[in-house]
């Protein structure tokens, strides 16, 4: 189902809580992975849920993690440890849907136990600092990121696996690249909410993005299976990360938002 650009959408209302009907030049969808904007102007998404769950919830360290993010690949999914503000870090176990339904269920000393079997100890002991939150990871993209008076950024525009933590950086460079384009429009005196105006936005992210998207993709697989000819792969890949300057630079590159066009700060 198609979405010719100036048909369908014709600025529907928005409606904040207080019932007041607002009139603007261009509505820029932050709106998340589940955008009620997107939806409302029918643009369609593509892409596939996957065989895992995330397992999301905070912890207390007792060793300072010194900002250092660990992921490890395990055959079930990726497990991150990401260092946040003090001595907390936020942890994304992936584990296929049953497992990490019965994992995010066990009593807390059980869960913590084999928490600290995945992750090792070297920020000592773990508290939990929040509930558990267990949902299904998924890849979306959608078709296009602009229409007339719309523009889709962040996860509205695209949903990646967590593997690699590569969400917000996107969107992030969605909303500098926005901006710039939207920058140069108005210093042409053009109007900003113009189709052609975003389709240079359009133009710029998409193919970057499906590019990670792809990359995390490809990631999660090779990670999490034991089938010989892409363990051999993966070995290769890791060999050549450890030995090849040149190949581990693509790949930092790449997920820093280093490779392509980039906005001018
Ligand atoms: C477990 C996990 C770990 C991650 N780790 C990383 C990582 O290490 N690095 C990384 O780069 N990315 C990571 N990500 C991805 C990252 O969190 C997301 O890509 C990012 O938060 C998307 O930001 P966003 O602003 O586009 O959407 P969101 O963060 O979803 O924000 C959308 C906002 O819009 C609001 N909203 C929705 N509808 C309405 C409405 N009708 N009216 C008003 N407000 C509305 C929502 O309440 C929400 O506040 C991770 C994601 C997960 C789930």
């Amino acid at each position: 189902m198609g979405v010719s650009p100036r048909s369908r959408w014709r600025s529907p209302p928005l409606e904040a809580p207080s019932k007041t009907r607002l009139k603007t030049r261009l509505v820029i969808a932050a709106d998340g992975a589940q955008s009620p904007l997107r939806q409302a102007a029918q643009i369609r998404t593509r892409g596939w849920h996957y065989w895992q769950s995330c397992i999301s919830f905070t912890v207390r360290t007792e060793k300072p993690h010194d900002n250092i993010a660990y992921e490890r690949f395990w055959p079930s999914g990726p497990f991150a440890i990401l260092p946040l503000p003090g001595q907390r870090a936020q942890v994304v176990w992936t584990a296929p849907h049953a497992e990490a339904q019965r994992i995010a269920a066990l009593p807390e000393a059980e869960f913590l136990d084999l928490l600290t079997q995945r992750y090792g100890t070297q920020m000592g002991r773990l508290e939990l600092e929040n509930p558990r939150v267990v949902f299904p990871v998924r890849l979306m993209h959608s078709d296009r990121y602009s229409l007339h008076r719309l523009a889709l950024v962040g996860d509205a525009a695209h949903n990646c696996h967590p593997v690699g933590g590569q969400g917000m950086n996107m969107g992030i460079r969605d909303a500098a690249a926005l901006a710039q384009v939207l920058a140069q429009a108005h210093q042409q005196g053009r109007d900003i909410g113009q189709l052609e105006v975003l389709r240079r936005y359009d133009r710029w992210r998409k193919p970057e993005n499906s590019l990670i998207l792809a990359f995390t993709d490809i990631l999660d697989r090779t990670f999490s299976t034991q089938w010989p000819p892409i363990v051999w792969v993966r070995r290769a890949g890791l060999w050549a990360m450890r030995r090849m300057a040149w190949a581990r630079a693509i790949a930092l590159a790449l997920m820093a938002g280093q490779l392509g066009r980039k906005p001018v700060p």
